[in-house]
């Protein structure tokens, strides 16, 4: 990856090997690559744009989408409530569009993510790249006909029928390890814990929604934004006695 641009509004542009041509006007990738970090660089039109080398999380903001994602907000609580690490290993399904198995990997030792489609797995391979991940194991799979791997510390669920994986999630978590799953509506959650009253070696530990509300500050005018994000998943935690 390039480098990233950005206007002192926080308008971001990323640059690869190509002048970068905006609404500000262009700037030529000679100029941008012989710039250090923090650098100002202006635009034939004379705008400043500041020159920076993006981070993960920079990357991240940029990746492709085909699946639904589980966004940042539920990523977040997913890794603080199971304490994903340095030495965790960890199995994902459905891959989607990776986002979540790549946020993953980028903190955990190792990610296994399944997925049944073909056209997302590719997406997600495109996404792998593209954040310059090393320990991640994309398989073309259907996680309902079970799990291949054991010991692992956490699985993370966002596919339709979360109940299904419960057996094979239990012989593939180490004791002590977690199921998470991630489901948009309340039929789902039902189901799936339902589905755990049968199973002693499971404890329902909790289940919830994060709700993000941005604030707008513009001189004196600070308060929320109007506009929220409404809704996008319940957050479920199992735990493996
Ligand atoms: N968590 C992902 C989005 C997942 S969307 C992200 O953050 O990008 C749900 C995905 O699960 C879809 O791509 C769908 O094809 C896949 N899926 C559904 N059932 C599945 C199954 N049984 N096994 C593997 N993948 C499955």
């Amino acid at each position: 990856m390039g480098k990233m641009l950005f206007t002192k509004d926080y308008e971001k542009f990323f640059v690869n090997d190509k002048d970068l041509h905006t609404k500000y006007g262009y700037i030529k990738i000679e100029d941008i690559n012989k710039a250090k970090d923090g650098d100002t660089l202006l635009t034939n039109l004379n705008k400043e744009m500041i020159v920076l080398d993006p981070t993960f999380a920079d990357l991240y903001s940029k990746i492709k989408r085909g699946a639904q994602i589980v966004s940042r907000k539920d990523v977040g609580i997913i890794i603080t409530e199971t304490g994903i690490g340095k030495d965790s290993v960890v199995l994902d399904a459905g891959a989607g569009s990776g986002a979540l198995c790549c946020f993953l990997a980028h903190i955990a030792k190792k990610v296994i993510t399944y997925e049944k489609r073909e056209d997302f797995a590719q997406i997600v391979e495109k996404n792998i790249k593209f954040l310059n991940l090393k320990n991640i194991t994309l398989k073309v799979k259907d996680i309902y006909d079970g799990i291949d791997e054991t010991e692992f510390d956490v699985i993370t669920l966002d596919l339709d029928k979360p109940w299904v994986v419960v057996p094979h999630a239990i012989k593939a978590l180490k004791s002590g390890g977690f199921l998470v799953s991630y489901s948009p509506t309340v039929p789902q959650v039902m189901d799936f814990i339902n589905a755990l009253k049968t199973e002693k070696s499971l404890i329902h530990i909790k289940t919830v929604e994060i709700l993000e509300r941005e604030w707008e500050y513009i001189e004196r005018k600070v308060r929320p934004m109007t506009r929220m994000m409404g809704h996008t998943g319940f957050i479920t935690f199992v735990r493996r006695l």
